[in-house]
């Protein structure tokens, strides 16, 4: 898999050429934007919006209606995570988000990976 930095190189805008750096001369600049989005989402990548956490007075941060909990008290980064009261790694949770959004992605009638 490409990382999402090598599409995005992979698919500058030229000016010189008014198309993209990938050759495809169906690419008009309204839809470029489009264009480098699907080729990230046809390589495996997911673009998401993310909530916005709610913070509290004692210096937490809560999401998924107050059953995450980012503990930003510490001294030190990444802070501590808490889900559904267990202490969660913020590297373990973004791979179980990534495994989520795939799983999504196969339901929704995507990519079904090495099968
Ligand atoms: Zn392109």
């Amino acid at each position: 898999m490409s990382t999402a930095e090598q599409i995005i190189a992979e698919h500058r805008w030229s000016a010189l050429t008014d198309a993209c750096k990938c050759g495809d001369p169906t690419i008009s600049w309204g839809a470029h934007a489009a264009h480098v989005v699907a080729a990230l989402t046809n390589a495996g990548h997911a673009l998401v919006e993310l909530p916005e956490g709610i913070p509290d007075d004692d210096g937490q941060v809560w999401f998924d209606e107050f059953d995450v909990r980012v503990d930003c008290t510490g001294t030190s980064r990444p802070y501590e995570v808490w889900v559904g009261g267990r202490s969660r790694s913020a590297a373990g949770l973004e791979h179980l988000a990534a495994e989520y959004l795939a799983a999504a992605r196969v339901a929704e009638g995507g990519e079904r990976g090495d099968l």
